[in-house]
């Protein structure tokens, strides 16, 4: 069974991001950029699954600007056997993602895809409901454990919601969003790092793929969140019951 997992290359999470002088979005320009870390998670748990013998092949996918090849590249370096580049300078949303998505699973025919949960640019957390929906397949999203059974064709997923842990039953192929808990992503060895050089990263268009990148959102405005006022010592209890009933009237 083949393996598909979306890595996304955002701005790095320790990166202060910083709002464009003309507010159309993001400063990425002179930015670090690295493989979103859900989507390491999923990376991580595809090669745990192959490694366990029950995955024969593990393909990473990105999209986006010519340089979503050194993401691919991190992806192989952690031990991915291939990756995929989908090019286009265009801003790619969930929906458009999807559909890129669900063309490349008529190619590779994978029989589970893995993705990150969300995100962490535009916190969307759309991409992996999408496909599902677009493939009509099962969907165990922001997973915390995964078990496969390929000899029954199912995948168990435990996911945590607000009342506990819910576990689901999939069908396989199945779709998979991972949430931060489910491991921890190994780091590329130097020598993995030198072997994933001369691994394969197939390009293709969108055009290729008979997929149309358009748009139904518009951003009118990226703007920084307001800063916060300083907040206030108060020296007794009562003091600060006093504030709250008669400043703040929350009480
Ligand atoms: P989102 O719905 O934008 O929050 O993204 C959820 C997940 O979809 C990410 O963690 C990735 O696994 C996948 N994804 C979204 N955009 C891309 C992209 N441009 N290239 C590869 N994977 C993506």
């Amino acid at each position: 069974m083949k393996i598909l997992v979306a890595i996304k290359r955002v701005v790095d999470y320790a990166v202060k991001i910083r709002v464009k002088s003309d507010k159309s979005g993001v400063e990425t320009l002179n930015v670090k950029m690295s493989m979103n870390p859900f989507c390491e998670i999923a990376l991580e748990e595809a090669l745990r699954i192959k490694q366990s013998g029950l995955a024969s092949e593990v393909v990473a996918v990105s999209m986006g600007p010519s340089q979503c090849v050194d993401t691919l590249r991190t992806g192989l370096a952690m031990g991915a056997d291939r990756g995929i580049h989908v090019e286009s300078t265009a801003a790619l949303y969930p929906l458009t993602v999807a559909k890129l998505l669900k063309a490349l699973v008529d190619v590779e025919k994978p029989g589970v895809i893995i993705l990150g949960k969300q995100a962490i640019d535009d916190d969307c957390n759309q991409t992996g409901q999408m496909v599902a929906g677009l493939l009509g397949w099962p969907q165990g999203t922001f997973a915390s454990k995964v078990l496969l059974d390929t000899e029954k064709q199912v995948a168990t997923v435990e996911r945590e919601v607000d009342d506990g842990l819910e576990t689901l039953c999939l069908d396989l192929p199945a779709v998979i969003t991972t949430d931060l808990r489910l491991n921890q992503p190994r780091y590329a060895t130097l020598p993995n790092i030198m072997k994933a050089k001369s691994k394969v990263i197939k390009k293709y268009t969108p055009q290729e793929l008979n997929v149309e990148v358009k748009s139904d959102i518009e951003i009118v405005e990226v703007t920084e969140p307001p800063k916060r006022k300083a907040g206030v010592i108060v020296s007794s209890v009562d003091e600060l019951i006093d504030k709250l009933r008669n400043e703040a009237h929350v009480i």
